[in-house]
């Protein structure tokens, strides 16, 4: 098969669909893999090195005229024309936040299938978590930051230091962004407590960090309790398919520590603290009533070679699926299947469909 990966076009989007590795692994298998010129710089790899691992180096449309085209971001309006009827196309869409987009791709009757509703029989969607650890991680890296004087913080550093003691980071919400804050703000030496309502997830968070962290009932007055504490608040609940329910409320903000931070990476669900909205990379931070706002909706973007890696590990092996058998891939792989969004101008996911009251 052909496959085509496009340039990233979306403002500071500087991931790349596919690695110089992921084109040597779609190469050898007899694939023609196109990749456009300069699609990779944002992540410090070189035409070269596709080039070197068997990829034709290309234009836009050449990319885009591929039978395959995997990408990261869903097409933007400038893109739409390369949308077609015989293009089998891979890529986060986030159909649901975008009617044009939907529109476009029912119109072209393109088949569209999204990294974001690729599951697995256990519920999980395999695509996304690459995105929450790089985000999770990021989150105590990213606050500790905004903790330092210059950032409008307390001036505290997260580890504190022998004889001062360290930095309260409270983690709402155990999952996978959850569990990679956790990680990060133990190693940088914080002291950790994890809220969240899942027994479960609770037991095995304490099994997996032992007496290195607390964890408790994410109840009101819990929640009211330690974020008055923190120095730091990560906010990293997910309730899937619905917007966040906003924990931290403008009264508890209030009696916040001045210069205390708040990273609320759940903002792309609307956010668990009520006073935050989305930034960006440009101005990722503001302040309200004392306490620094961190609200990036797409915080991988801030460290794009470790997050295209991560995208690439999990996404080849479902693109390497596809070059080979192409449709008869979504009919072989279930997983696969339910990435399906759109088909020969119909919408063939549910939770899409009814965003928009269309047929399915
Ligand atoms: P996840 O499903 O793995 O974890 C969510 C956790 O929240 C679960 O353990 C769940 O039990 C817990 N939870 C639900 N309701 C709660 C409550 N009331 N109190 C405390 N905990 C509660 O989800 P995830 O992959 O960790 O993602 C978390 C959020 O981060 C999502 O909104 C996701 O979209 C977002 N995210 C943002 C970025 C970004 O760049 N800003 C990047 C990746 C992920």
């Amino acid at each position: 098969m052909i496959v085509g990966v496009p340039r990233e076009i979306k403002s500071w989007e500087n991931r790349v669909a596919m690695t110089p590795g992921g084109v040597e692994a779609l190469t050898r298998r007899g694939h023609t893999v196109l990749v456009e010129r300069g699609a990779g710089l944002g992540s410090g790899l070189t035409d070269e090195e596709y080039e070197a691992a068997g990829a034709t180096l290309t234009d836009a449309a050449g990319a885009w005229g591929a039978q395959l085209v995997i990408k990261v971001k869903e097409p933007l309006p400038e893109e739409y024309k390369y949308l077609r009827e015989d293009l089998l196309l891979f890529t986060y869409l986030h159909l649901a936040a975008a009617r044009d987009l939907t529109d476009a791709m029912l119109a072209s009757k393109v088949t569209g299938v999204a990294y974001e509703t690729v599951q697995l029989p256990d519920g999980s969607l395999p695509l996304l978590s690459p995105m929450s650890e790089v985000a999770g991680r990021l989150a105590p890296q990213v606050g500790a930051h905004h903790l330092e004087k210059r950032q409008g913080g307390r001036g505290m550093l997260l580890g504190g230091v022998p004889g001062v003691p360290p930095a309260e980071v409270v983690i709402l919400g155990g999952g996978v962004v959850g569990i990679n804050s956790i990680k990060i703000a133990v190693g940088l030496g914080a002291r950790v407590t994890v809220l969240d309502i899942n027994h479960a997830r609770m037991q095995y968070l304490d099994d997996v960090f032992g007496g290195r962290i607390v964890t408790m009932n994410s109840t009101e007055a819990n929640v009211r309790e330690m974020v008055m504490k923190a120095d730091l608040v990560i906010g990293a609940v997910l309730i899937p398919g619905a917007k966040a329910p906003h924990l931290v409320t403008r009264g508890m903000i209030a009696q916040m520590k001045e210069g205390s931070v708040v990273v609320d990476v759940a903002v792309d669900q609307g956010g668990c603290v009520e006073t935050i909205y989305a930034t960006t990379h440009d101005k990722p931070t503001y302040v309200i009533d004392g306490v620094v706002h961190y609200g990036v909706a797409n915080m991988p973007g801030a460290v794009p070679r470790t997050s295209t890696f991560a995208l690439v590990n999990q996404t080849l092996p479902y693109a390497l699926k596809l070059a080979d058998k192409g449709l008869d891939a979504l009919r072989e792989s279930a997983p696969l299947r339910l990435g399906l969004n759109t088909f020969g101008g119909t919408l063939t996911c549910q939770a899409v469909a009814e965003a928009f009251d269309l047929p399915c």
